[in-house]
């Protein structure tokens, strides 16, 4: 397995790779990365996985300085799975210091849920995962359902600027109990579980509702607020959305058309989202 640190040498290593799969991660690998990396090599013949704690996707008073980097595992998670290359770039590589900052937007899908709670976070996601396509000349993208939102405005990007890379959607892997698999689940205090559990418990809480006939979103929305809060989480949303414009939706009839169930709040000093497609 090779680990590049730089563009250039990216590149001259996956010369003549073949279909190269890449998934993008911030690192602190755990088994929801790893099903990315496994999809990855079955779609492609060259797997390169991207370790890069993104700053420009960072508010401040989030936690870029204080987030999970444990290299040296990451590196013999990837090995063991049969990564090919690992890209693990400085922050002056990606962000040149000389750079003049390039924005790029998808506004209906960006100023929403996540995008609302923390400005300008898809414009560095939008800004990396371009930069990293450009590295890398993958043919496929591996992105995980956990981070709806992120696969959405991906998608769109991709797509609205031609870049020509197919892009894989993922499911959410999550633990015995149900809470979604997360970098910043180590975070989480052990008397905290049980608030963080109340993210999938509203999740399947929807699901039945719906489930039983449920057509109106918002008891829906309201049942899922009042389950997280119940539990002491600081609920940043509770939303029941269309799927691909993110935009409410006025009723629910999943034999139609699915729609997404979106949570999102802080567990003490860690956020956590999650969600749940219904239909479709
Ligand atoms: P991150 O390192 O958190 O930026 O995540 C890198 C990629 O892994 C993103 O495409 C995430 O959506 C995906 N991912 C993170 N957690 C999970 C999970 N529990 N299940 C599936 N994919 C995940």
């Amino acid at each position: 397995m090779h680990v590049t640190k730089t563009i250039e040498e990216t590149r001259r290593q996956l010369a003549g790779a073949g279909r190269i799969a890449l998934v993008p991660t911030m690192g602190a690998l755990h088994v929801g990365h790893m099903s990315l990396v496994k999809r990855a090599r079955e779609i492609a013949d060259t797997v390169v996985v991207s370790i890069f704690v993104n700053p420009t996707q960072f508010g401040p008073g989030e936690d870029f300085t204080r987030y999970p980097r444990p290299l040296e595992n990451d590196l013999a998670m990837c090995r063991a799975e049969g990564v090919s290359l690992v890209f693990e770039p400085t922050v002056d590589e990606m962000y040149p210091p000389a750079e003049v900052p390039v924005e790029i937007d998808v506004p209906s899908l960006t100023g929403v849920l996540e995008g609302a709670h923390r400005p300008g976070h898809f414009a560095g996601v939008c800004r990396v995962v371009t930069k990293l396509f450009q590295a890398v000349r993958p043919s496929v993208a591996c992105f995980g359902m956990k981070d709806f939102q992120q696969l959405a405005v991906v998608r769109a990007m991709t797509a609205g600027l031609f870049l020509g890379v197919e892009i894989e959607a993922c499911p959410t892997v999550r633990e015995a109990d149900g809470l979604a698999c997360s970098s910043r689940n180590v975070y989480l205090k052990p008397g905290e579980r049980p608030a963080a559990l109340s993210l999938s418990k509203a999740l399947r809480e929807a699901h039945q509702l719906v489930a039983d006939g449920e057509t109106d979103p918002a008891p829906v929305e309201w049942a899922m607020r009042d389950q997280m809060q119940a539990h002491g989480v600081a609920v940043d949303y509770a939303a029941v959305r269309d799927p691909r414009t993110l935009s409410p939706v006025d009723m629910i009839n999943t034999r139609l058309s699915p729609v997404v169930c979106l949570v999102a709040g802080r567990v003490g000093a860690v956020r956590l989202i999650d969600n749940a497609v219904l239909g479709g």
